[in-house]
């Protein structure tokens, strides 16, 4: 059947002729290890650390951070593990910080990297927390910070995470100022990942959280395939971690567009595992070739799929 021919692709993720792609999961805590590990992800690429900081009148202490972030590490013993850190503020307040302004438009408000800036003592003490967890650990621990629009919040949060001893350290790519200035950004990080919903939102200036608007989420926008091979082509390792990811030809096109590794939510993995393993290098580029030439969502995916002929 065919859900068995999927299950039957295994090991790392790779196109037909051998270009390899880091297939990853996405997770909101430890309770995701064990459905990452059974989907056979070499990774996670997206660990949202908020779960840990909402819907609480007090801060986390920094062990019982470091206990939550030492679980997540020791279950993937030399793989990557990429750690976002706290991205709140706005819609998702923080109940132990002091009232900040009134923000008529939170998506455009503080949140992320600069609620960080507004009050640095959270980071310092997640960075904090991290090292520590990472201490003994043969995963790669890889931090990075959301919301980053310019090279110099990037300098920022690199120094802060050199400073605790954080080795590896890159953004977020989900605003449209870091995407097109991308090659500013890239050499002052080790990696970007790419948030195609955050990146969706702000490129149409439609709030992701409106049902009305949903079409404006739709990964297949030509635009945000634009802004994604612009990130892609900067020089420095970039994956994608929103859900545009998750969809088996679009993977394939994101490949095509210089992308070498996919984060996910995990019953997607085998999926794209699958369409990844039937398709070449070659395949995946004229896709994404075909994709941006086209001017709907709708036009870009019968383009693409036009060049893929063997989805699961
Ligand atoms: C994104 O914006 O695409 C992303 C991966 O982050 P989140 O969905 O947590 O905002
Ligand atoms: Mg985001």
């Amino acid at each position: 059947t065919r859900d068995s021919a999927v299950a039957a692709v295994t090991g790392p993720g790779a196109t037909a002729d051998g270009h390899p792609v880091a297939l990853l999961a996405n997770i909101g805590g430890p309770r995701d290890i064990e459905t990452a590990l059974e989907h056979g992800a070499e990774g996670v690429g997206l660990y949202r650390t908020e779960f840990l900081f909402l819907d609480r009148d007090t801060a986390p202490s920094e062990e019982e951070q470091e206990a939550a972030y030492r679980e997540v590490i020791s279950a993937f013993p030399g793989k990557p593990v990429v750690v976002r850190v706290l991205d709140a503020g706005a819609d998702k307040p923080l109940g132990f910080l002091p009232p900040t302004e009134k923000e008529p438009n939170p998506a455009l408000g503080a949140r992320g990297i600069r609620i960080m800036r507004i009050f640095p003592d959270i980071l310092a003490g997640q960075l904090r927390a991290l090292a520590r967890a990472a201490e003994g650990e043969s995963a790669h621990v890889q931090v990075m910070a959301p919301m980053v629009a310019t090279p110099e919040e990037a300098a920022w949060f690199v120094a802060a995470c050199r400073a605790a001893g954080l080795r590896s350290s890159g953004v977020m790519v989900e605003v449209p100022a870091a995407a097109l200035r991308a090659a500013d950004l890239a050499p002052g990080v080790d990696f970007f990942s790419i948030g195609t919903n955050d990146l969706a939102q702000y490129a149409f200036g439609a709030d992701r959280e409106v049902s009305a608007l949903a079409g404006f989420q739709d990964p297949w926008q030509p635009v945000l395939l634009d802004l994604v091979a612009m990130t892609a082509s900067a020089g420095v390792p970039c994956g994608v971690c929103g859900e545009a990811g998750a969809d088996p030809a679009l993977a394939c096109v994101l490949v095509g567009l210089g992308v070498g590794s996919l984060s996910m939510a995990a019953p997607a993995l085998p999926w794209v595992r699958a369409a990844l393993s039937r398709h070449t290098f070659d395949q995946c580029r004229a896709a994404a070739v075909a994709a941006r030439a086209e001017t709907t969502p709708d036009a870009a995916r019968a383009a693409a799929r036009a060049h893929l002929p063997a989805l699961p």
